[in-house]
């Protein structure tokens, strides 16, 4: 029989599919990939938050300090051994089971506090100028201890959460300044945690009940917002409010939220107002313009 070869047809190595739809197709794979694994690191991150060990948060808290207060701001001033007690004071037993706490005085104007992950609290000295007794003192620290507690902190970093315990895992960024730097900048901009109102809410909440535990009353320690209220009505507007006030509930919401729990709670607001010791204001207590 004789051989008679077919003709090849033009298109035998071309797809019937158009190239555009091919591309449509891997377009579309590597995005459903990266939206999966994006999906993924936020599962992994919630599931982190509440099963970091202390010593990898406390890694993880080596690492974002110098980001978060760079050491030249850091003061070396009597005043924090006074904080620390202060704080120690407002601490409850339920604490005791995660990372120890460390005041870091802030030379910033910023009237503001917070609070890192593996519990460095940052105390800028703009608070101390601010406040006019130990009670409002007090609320502001243990505002901070709520959120600590609530674990906020870890919550507010996100999936940048993976890759900080990841990294903290591996050794990686707490050896050298230059590795943590470079870990911050993987993992965006850590300066700035935000809150929901909802976590702000629980934060003033628990700090009420650590006032009116240590004071036997919640007398004087809403003063501060109560200023700011002040103010806000004399300018008409919301005065420009850092991370402790701003994001907050509104600050006569605040008071009213708080006013209405001691209320449920039977609470007094009234009592005496505990004075901040002397010089609190000024570097190591020591005479100043303030
Ligand atoms: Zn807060």
């Amino acid at each position: 029989m004789k051989y008679t070869p077919k003709e090849i047809p033009e298109e035998i190595n071309v797809t019937p599919v158009h190239p555009l739809v091919n591309f449509a197709h891997l377009l579309a794979t590597v995005a459903i990939a990266t939206v999966a694994i994006y999906a993924g690191l936020g599962f992994v991150a919630v599931g982190l938050v509440s099963h970091l060990s202390p010593e990898t948060e406390q890694k993880i808290g080596q690492v974002l300090l110098p980001a978060a207060a760079p050491p030249p701001l850091i003061l070396e001033d009597d005043r924090t051994q006074y904080l620390e007690q202060l704080l120690i004071s407002l601490q409850p037993s339920t604490l005791q089971f995660r990372p120890p706490l460390t005041i870091h005085l802030v030379d910033e104007p910023a009237v503001n506090a917070a609070i890192l992950p593996g519990g460095h609290v940052l105390i800028m000295t703009g608070l101390l100028e601010a406040v006019e007794s130990e009670n409002e003192l007090a609320f502001v620290l243990a505002h901070e201890l709520g959120h600590f507690e609530a674990r906020d902190p870890l919550r507010a970093m996100g999936r940048s959460l993976v890759f900080l315990a990841l990294a903290s895992a591996l050794g990686l960024g707490s050896s050298s300044s230059n590795g943590s730097s470079a870990l911050i900048t993987l993992t965006g901009n850590l300066n700035e945690l935000h809150y929901s109102r909802k976590q702000e809410s629980a934060a003033d909440q628990y700090a009420l009940s650590l006032i009116v535990q240590k004071y036997q009353h919640g007398g004087h320690s809403l003063d501060f917002f109560k200023r700011l209220q002040e103010q806000e009505t004399a300018l008409g507007f919301p005065v420009h409010q850092p991370e402790l006030l701003s994001t907050h509930p509104l600050t006569q919401n605040r008071i009213d939220n708080l006013t209405q729990l001691a209320r449920q709670q039977g609470w007094s607001l009234e009592g005496e107002a505990t004075p901040l010791p002397e010089g609190l204001a000024c570097p190591n207590f020591e005479e100043c313009d303030f």
